[in-house]
C-alpha cells in the first residue's frame, strides 16, 4: 500500500499532538497552519492524569513534564479569602501515578513542535478557506493538498465543521478572560496550589505557581474583548480587583502589560452530531476545540486534544483502513466529549451566578462533592488500556 497521506490543518495543541501521531504511524502529514510562525500563547493551562496519560501514550510524557509545575490542592475560595472547597492530592492524582500540572503553554507547543517527525511538512502562512469532502483536498486561494484523511483541528471557529455538520453552535460566555505568565524573578512566593476566587458579578481569578519559570493567572470577567491598550487593559484589571485577597494584587502588579493576552470565553453546544465524514476509504475528522470546545470550568480542553489525538492513533492502528478507524474513533469517543461537555455547560451556568440559589450551592459544596465532578473527567484511558507507559 502507498504511504497514507493526511493533511492537518491547525498547529494547536490538537493539531501538532495529531501530527505527531499520524506520523509515528509513518503517513506523510501537510501541517496547514494560518499564523506566519508556530507559537504557542504564554498562559498557563492545567492538565490533568487523562491528559498525562495520553501524553504518555505518544510518548511526549518527559516533554510535558519538563515545561509543568505539578500541583498539590485546586483550592476554591471567596473574595474574603474564605475556603469554598479544596480538592486535595488523592483527587488530583486519581490515585495514580499522573499528578495533575499545570503547564506553560508556549514551552508545551515548542516541545510538541520539536516532537514533529521527518514526515511532517509544515505550511505556515497558510489559512485554508476551501475543503473538498468529495476528492478529500484542502487549501488556500492558491493552494491545494489532496490526503486521505483531513484533520481539521482549527479551533472553535472550524470552517471544517461546517462542512461536516450544520448543528454546533458557538455559544458566547459572554465574559472575557485575561491571563498572563509572569517569569520568576517578579512572581511572589506561591505555594504549589492552583487557586481559583470567585467573585461578585462572575468574576474569577485563578492562579498557580509554574515553579522554576514563576506564575500563571487568569482573570475572567463579564463583557467583550477589550478594544483599549496593553496599558490600560492592565489598569482596568487593577481597579476591577484592587480589593481582592493576595496575592492577586501582586500578580497583577507583577505583570507588564505586554504579557497581557485577552480571549473571548466561547464553547460548542451542541456539539457537532459527527466528528467525521467517510468517502470511499478516506475521510475528515474533527479534533480538539474543533470537535468539542468545552465550557471553562473544567479545564479539560488541552487534555482532551491530547486524548483525540491519542485516540486516532489507536483507532487506525486497530482497524482496517481508515474508514472503519473514523468510525470506531467516533464510537468511542463520543460518549465520553459528549459527558464531559454537558458537565462542563452546567458548571458553567453554576458557577456563572454568584448571586441566588446555585451560586450558593456551589459555595456551599463540600470539596468532595467537586472533586468527584472533577475527578470525572479523569477517568480515561485508551480503549483496551494501551500504550499508557511510554515516556
Ligand atoms: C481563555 C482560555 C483559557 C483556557 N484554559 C485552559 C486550561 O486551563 N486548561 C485546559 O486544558 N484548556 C484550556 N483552554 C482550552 C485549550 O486551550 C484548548 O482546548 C486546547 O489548546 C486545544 O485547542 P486546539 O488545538 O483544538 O485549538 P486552538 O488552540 O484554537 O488551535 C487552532 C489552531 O488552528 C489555527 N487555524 C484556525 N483556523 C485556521 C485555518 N482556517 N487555516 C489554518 N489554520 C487555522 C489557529 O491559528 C490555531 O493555531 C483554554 C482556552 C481558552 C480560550
Amino acid at each position: 500500500m502507498n504511504t497514507p497521506k493526511a493533511v492537518v490543518v491547525g498547529a494547536g495543541i490538537a493539531g501538532l499532538a495529531t501530527a505527531i501521531a499520524l506520523s509515528q504511524l509513518n503517513w506523510r502529514v501537510a501541517l496547514l497552519e494560518q499564523r506566519p510562525r508556530l507559537r504557542g500563547d504564554d498562559t498557563g493551562a492545567l492538565v490533568w492524569p487523562n491528559g498525562i496519560r495520553a501524553a504518555a501514550s505518544l510518548g511526549l510524557a518527559n516533554s510535558l513534564e519538563a515545561v509543568s509545575h505539578p500541583v498539590s490542592n485546586l483550592r476554591l475560595r471567596k473574595i474574603d479569602g474564605g475556603t469554598i472547597a479544596t480538592v486535595g492530592p488523592q483527587l488530583l492524582s486519581a490515585n495514580s501515578s499522573e499528578p495533575t500540572m499545570i503547564l506553560q503553554g508556549a514551552a508545551f507547543h515548542e516541545a510538541l513542535v520539536s516532537h514533529l517527525g521527518s514526515n511532517v511538512e509544515v505550511h505556515p502562512s497558510t489559512a485554508v478557506t476551501r475543503i473538498d469532502l468529495v476528492h478529500l483536498a484542502a487549501g488556500d486561494a492558491t493552494r491545494r493538498w489532496e490526503a486521505d484523511l483531513i484533520v481539521a483541528a482549527d479551533g472553535t471557529d472550524s470552517i471544517l465543521r461546517h462542512h461536516i455538520d450544520e448543528t454546533a453552535k458557538v455559544t458566547s460566555a459572554s465574559t472575557v478572560m485575561f491571563q498572563a505568565t509572569i517569569p520568576p524573578h517578579r512572581a511572589p512566593d506561591l505555594d504549589s496550589d492552583a487557586v481559583i476566587t470567585f467573585g461578585p458579578a462572575n468574576r474569577r481569578f485563578s492562579y498557580a505557581s509554574l515553579g522554576q519559570t514563576g506564575a500563571a493567572w487568569a482573570a475572567t470577567v463579564p463583557g467583550g474583548l477589550r478594544p483599549e491598550s496593553d496599558q490600560i487593559q492592565h489598569e482596568l484589571i487593577n481597579r476591577w480587583f484592587a480589593d481582592w485577597p493576595e496575592p492577586i494584587g501582586q500578580l497583577i502588579g507583577a505583570t507588564r502589560p505586554g504579557e497581557l493576552s485577552q480571549s473571548a470565553v466561547r464553547y460548542l453546544w451542541p456539539l457537532p452530531s459527527d466528528f467525521q465524514h467517510c468517502t470511499d476509504q478516506r475521510g475528515a475528522l474533527l479534533v480538539g476545540d474543533a470537535a468539542h470546545a468545552l465550557a471553562p470550568e473544567l479545564a479539560q480542553g488541552t487534555s482532551l486534544a491530547l486524548e483525540d489525538a491519542a485516540t486516532l492513533k489507536w483507532c487506525l492502528t486497530n482497524s482496517a483502513g481508515i474508514t472503519a478507524a473514523l468510525a470506531l474513533f467516533e464510537k468511542v469517543r463520543r460518549p465520553r466529549v459528549t459527558r464531559l461537555a454537558r458537565q462542563a455547560r452546567r458548571l458553567h451556568n453554576v458557577a456563572g451566578r454568584s448571586t441566588g440559589v446555585a451560586g450558593q450551592l456551589l459555595r456551599a459544596a463540600p470539596g468532595s462533592l467537586i472533586g468527584r465532578q472533577i475527578k470525572q473527567g479523569f477517568d480515561w484511558h485508551l480503549p483496551g488500556g494501551g500504550g499508557a507507559h511510554s515516556r
